[in-house]
């Protein structure tokens, strides 16, 4: 039999614990968790050797492992895990750091992760819209130009023109900080997948079947403690297509047609961009219920999950108060919470590499890997 030599790294096993891993020690090897599993193949199961390579600090066997993706947190391991070693919790504080391993750069994928930079990481939108807004002498809530009706207008106090340099300039990084990450992912994966070659030829059929059972939500049916999770899922997933649709509607408006905001309520743009807030709102609120309500089987998440759900749930509540605010007239109140709402959109979208919203781009990644490896040619090797 051929040796194999085993590198453990002590600094990842603390890692794992210190990111929502910490009952990691209990687990005894028993496989409860991959035969409960409904989403492991019978052919490839996990989480139990997930977890002995976690054990041991086998750091490089589960960065780049696609399994870790493939598990969706639905927690039924954790459930029936006779240890309490929650398999389903240990997973996740895998994906926290395989996100962070492959973070570019990668001080902001440390930075995300840790409650300390919070702070920090907040002030920098804070900063930057605040000077754009002491450059166009709008801190001085009370003298704002108003719209010919005398209304509140958002685009009088933040140009949409500053929004859009703002966040395009945001979305740019963030999709170069994507691909860096990925590319580095991919590679792993492929050197990884020893006595397998990938399918040859072309990838677009595989990605397309991925992203159609992406979009029908098919795994989460197979989750059974948290079956539910479908609901709230699907719902914060298609009210963010539904708000980016009308993102887009309104620079048609404004480009195109030179329509200038705000829109009256009667206007489709607006029901489409307000159903998407307030499914958002209720996806979320879901959210928040399901996992309380099963913290004793499931656990209660580690901060990593709850930073987003907070960052998303704040997004919804500014963005419906800002609208509320401006039609009641409340200028005060308005114009602080519309600035908190943009605060917020910058937080989620530049940093959605480094934080839990990164999951939606390594998900899918190792799931298009995984599918496409299927099809490849198995190769015999000896080493056993
Ligand atoms: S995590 Fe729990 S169920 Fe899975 S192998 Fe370890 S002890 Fe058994
Ligand atoms: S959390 Fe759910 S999907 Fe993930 S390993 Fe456990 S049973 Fe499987």
């Amino acid at each position: 039999m051929a040796e194999q030599v085993i590198s453990p790294d002590l600094g990842f096993v603390k890692d794992v614990i210190a990111s929502g891993g910490e009952s990691l020690k209990k687990c005894f090897q028993c496989a409860t968790c991959s035969v409960v599993c409904n989403l492991a193949p019978d052919d490839k199961p996990f989480p139990r050797k997930e977890m002995i390579y976690a054990q041991w600090g086998l750091k490089d066997r589960l960065i780049s492992n696609p399994d870790v993706w493939l598990c969706h947190q639905c927690s039924d391991c954790t459930a029936y895990c006779p240890r309490g070693a929650k398999p389903g919790e240990v997973l996740g504080a895998v994906r926290k750091l395989a996100i962070e391993h492959y973070s570019f750069p990668s001080f902001l994928g440390k930075a995300v992760g840790k409650p300390q930079f919070l702070v920090l990481l907040f002030a920098i939108p804070v900063v930057v819209l605040f000077i754009v807004l002491a450059l166009l002498g709008n801190l001085n809530l009370t003298a704002i130009p108003r719209g010919e009706d005398g209304g509140i207008v958002y685009a009088k106090f933040m140009p949409e023109i500053y929004i859009e340099v703002i966040y395009i300039a945001v979305s740019a990084f963030v999709v170069f900080s994507f691909v860096m990450g990925i590319r580095r992912y991919w590679k792993d994966m492929s050197v990884d997948k020893k006595g397998q070659i990938l399918a040859a030829g072309s990838i677009l059929g595989t990605i397309a079947s991925i992203i159609g059972e992406i979009l029908a939500h098919k795994r989460f049916e197979k989750c059974e403690l948290t079956k539910e999770r479908k609901i709230s899922h699907f719902l914060v997933f298609y009210s963010f297509i539904g708000l980016a649709i009308t993102a887009a509607w309104g620079v048609f408006y404004l480009y195109v047609l030179h329509r200038e905001s705000p829109y009256p309520l009667t206007d489709p743009m607006k029901w489409l961009g307000n159903a998407g807030a307030l499914g958002l709102l209720i996806g979320i609120t879901l959210v928040v219920i399901y996992r309380s309500r099963n913290k004793e089987k499931a656990g209660i998440g580690s901060y990593f999950d709850w930073l987003l759900i907070v960052v998303i749930a704040a997004i919804a509540v500014t963005g419906m108060a800002a609208q509320c605010l401006r039609l009641a007239e409340v200028a005060v109140l308005a114009y602080p919470v519309y600035f908190l709402h943009l605060v917020f959109v910058f937080f989620l979208f530049a940093y959605a590499p480094y934080s839990k919203m990164a999951h939606m781009v390594y998900r899918t990644v190792a799931m298009v890997f995984t599918k496409h490896a299927e099809k490849g040619v198995e190769i015999v090797t000896k080493a056993g």
